[in-house]
């Protein structure tokens, strides 16, 4: 059974969509002959291919820095609307390289722009949420598949063509959100009409959050399956099916046409063991990838680099339980985590196989303890990678656990605060206050980690007062210099959340769902009456500015043309969360020297750390002890040793206690030197 794995157009520029190397690397483990094509990264190529586009791929790709000098000079790109957003050079704060970069992404954007003039219904890498979201009945859908066939259209044909489709048994198109689901129907009617003794699967991001409750067989004139939720035993059902083994109920997770009906076989409780899988970019165009920076924001562009391979170290969220998220979903509700070997492992083969060193782990929320023994265990190894993901601002990124993760290749962390109003956050259910989520921030920022905040605007019952408090609070966190960037997004009612569900204690009247086709985001109407759609430029055009370091100190109010209530939060509301003192670490946390080492040089001390030497006169006792204790806490010292066990072991006759010790200088030196307790 020979399985093609296909992404349409468009997913993302600079890298593959990670749903085609996990199912790769999963289906393989188990025996499928599987291949990946990326239709949107050749369609891309197909667009730019003509000579200044071409020029500029390779300069974007690093393969000709030789054009930054010619961009630079104003006469090589044609003028564009995009381009003419462009900061000026020394706005842009950026070394000619990539401010000629920068313009270049923008180029491409207003190429872009005039392609997207005769074929409206695909994105460049956004997730064109316009199309197709909700979408009550098939037939809408249909009328565009059908309708003429356009530029894009007319290239996903000439791909697919010369993509030997012919050689495969099944051909699964994932379909990550909204904007690509014309992309995928339209490959899916080629195969169909071409090779009719294919069978083709639908799965992905859009099918399920928006398809759950498919009752519109009309989607089945293009595709024999549709799948739900992790792709690997629906396919692997699939591919048995297709083999003849097994019949229509042995399905999992996975729709089909019967006659004119819509049928579901689950199946989940059926304990189907399969071989665990890494991700594999076999057969990945790697080279063809573009990475783009549109964005001055050093956050921003680590979204649009290039060679940056997708990871996960656990499925669903540890905490799912925030209001306005799809926590009924599995990919959110069914909280399961990898096990540190095979993270270790997955890092090893894909570095191997690859060559490439940095990592998006692509987790809802990365669980803490979890980073931390990966972190740990990166390090005792001495396996050098970089990488970023999502968190919860949880409290338990101490500062100490951020230099540990910063230490093990940290270089991001993308959270959702939501809103920074402490009413808000508790009739979200984030579980984090507004304190907690400001001295996470400046954990990782003084750890030297980007940090980026999701917020969201209008969340049901939120007053004009709670969002303006939200705004300022932001504020402060940029001119704090603890945020690098922040996106707020406009709070949309999804069927799969807590919202929904409790629709009424929120204060809602939703509109009716039951689409025979999509169904996810819902209308509703909010008692409270409040309007923040009104805020939305204010707020930005705000964050727009923070991110470039500018207009910090502007007044709130300023951002938005018409009055609005004076925040609550005062000026000084972030420093004095920064300035409030933490908890100290219990006893029962785990000492770990990054450092080199102690050694004893007579009467001498001389802590070898990270930054270089300190020389101090000791109590020889003293110093024995914390040679030993530096051995012992070693980070590659799997063992490790905890604060109540270096208590126990501390001198006794050394002429001073623990307790005072390690308020003492030298103890705090040690932290600069290397030392940490997590
Ligand atoms: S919003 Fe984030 S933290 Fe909250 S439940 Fe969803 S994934 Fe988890």
């Amino acid at each position: 059974m020979k399985v093609l794995l296909m992404s349409p157009p468009f997913t993302q520029l600079n890298s593959p969509y990670a749903s085609l190397p996990f199912l790769q690397g999963s289906l393989k483990a188990n025996g499928i002959d599987v291949s990946c094509l990326d239709l949107g990264i050749r369609i891309s190529c197909r667009l730019f291919s003509s000579e200044t586009p071409v020029q500029v791929l390779d300069f974007l790709r690093g393969k000709d820095d030789r054009l930054a000098e010619k961009v630079l000079s104003g006469a090589f790109l044609p003028d564009g609307k995009m381009l003419r957003t462009a900061l000026d050079k020394n706005s842009a704060k950026m070394s000619d390289t990539d401010y000629a970069k920068y313009l270049c992404s923008l180029y491409l954007e207003d190429i872009f722009l005039d392609y997207n003039k005769i074929c409206p219904d695909y994105e460049l890498s956004r997730y064109g949420e316009k199309i197709a979201l909700s979408l009550p009945s098939f037939e809408i859908i249909r009328k565009k598949i059908i309708s003429g066939n356009d530029l894009i259209s007319d290239m996903i044909e000439e791909e697919l063509k010369s993509a030997s489709i012919e050689s495969f048994d099944i051909i699964a198109l994932t379909v990550p959100f909204p904007g690509t689901l014309t992309g995928a129907l339209k490959a899916a009617q080629f195969i169909r009409n071409n090779y009719p003794d294919k069978t083709i699967v639908l799965g992905g991001g859009y099918v399920n959050t928006e398809l759950r409750s498919l009752t519109d067989p009309g989607i089945f004139d293009y595709a024999d399956f549709i799948c739900l939720d992790d792709g690997e035993i629906p396919m692997l059902r699939i591919c048995s099916y297709a083999e003849g083994k097994i019949g229509h109920d042995g399905l999992v997770r996975t729709f089909y046409r019967e006659g004119n009906k819509v049928v579901y076989t689950d199946n989940s409780h059926l304990k189907i063991g399969i071989i665990r899988g890494t991700p594999d970019y076999s057969g990945l165009e790697m080279d063809k990838y573009i990475p783009v920076y549109e964005s001055v924001n050093p956050m921003m562009r680590l979204w649009s680099e290039k060679d940056t391979l997708k990871l996960r170290l656990a499925k669903g969220c540890y905490w799912h339980k925030c209001g306005f998220c799809d926590t009924s979903l599995p990919y959110i509700k069914d909280f399961a985590q990898e096990s540190v070997d095979d993270i270790i492992k997955d890092i090893t083969a894909m570095t191997g196989q690859t060559g490439l060193t940095r990592f998006h782990f692509v987790d809802e929320a990365l669980p803490p303890a979890l980073v931390i023994k990966l972190s740990l265990e990166l390090l005792r190894r001495g396996i050098r990678i970089t990488w970023w993901g999502n968190i919860r601002f949880d409290k338990a990124f101490t500062e100490d656990v951020c230099r540990l993760l910063k230490a093990a290749g940290c270089i991001a962390a993308v959270g959702g605060l939501e809103s920074a109003s402490d009413r808000t956050l508790k009739r979200m259910n984030k579980g984090v206050t507004v304190a907690e989520a400001v001295k996470v921030m400046r954990n990782f920022s003084s750890a030297g980690i980007l940090v980026h905040a999701y917020m969201i605007c209008g969340f049901p019952g939120e007053t004009d007062r709670d969002l303006i408090d939200s705004a300022e609070a932001l504020r402060q966190m940029f001119a704090a210099g603890i945020l690098n960037s922040a996106y707020w997004h406009r709070f949309a009612l999804s069927v799969h959340s807590p919202v929904y569900a409790h629709a009424e204690e929120y204060g809602l009247s939703v509109s009716g769902r039951n689409n025979p086709f999509a169904n996810n985001g819902v209308a509703y109407s909010d008692s409270s009456g409040n309007d923040p759609d009104k805020f939305a430029d204010g707020l930005k055009r705000s964050v727009y500015n923070w991110m470039l370091g500018i207009c910090l100190d502007n007044d709130i109010r300023t951002w938005f043309g018409f009055p609005v209530p004076e925040p609550k939060a005062g000026k000084n509301f972030v420093k004095n969360i920064l300035n409030s003192p933490s908890p100290l670490p219990g006893m029962n946390k785990r000492i770990v020297w990054l450092g080199k080492e102690i050694r004893l040089k007579g009467k001498i001390t001389v802590i070898k750390g990270l930054n270089g030497d300190t020389e101090y006169e000791l109590p020889q006792k003293i110093a024995l002890w914390l040679k030993e204790l530096a051995g012992k806490a070693s980070v590659k010292n799997a063992e490790g040793v905890v604060l109540s066990d270096a208590e126990k072991s501390f001198p006794d006759n050394s002429g001073i206690k623990f307790t005072h010790f390690i308020c003492n200088a030298v103890w705090d030196d040690l932290f600069d030197a290397g030392m940490l307790i997590i």
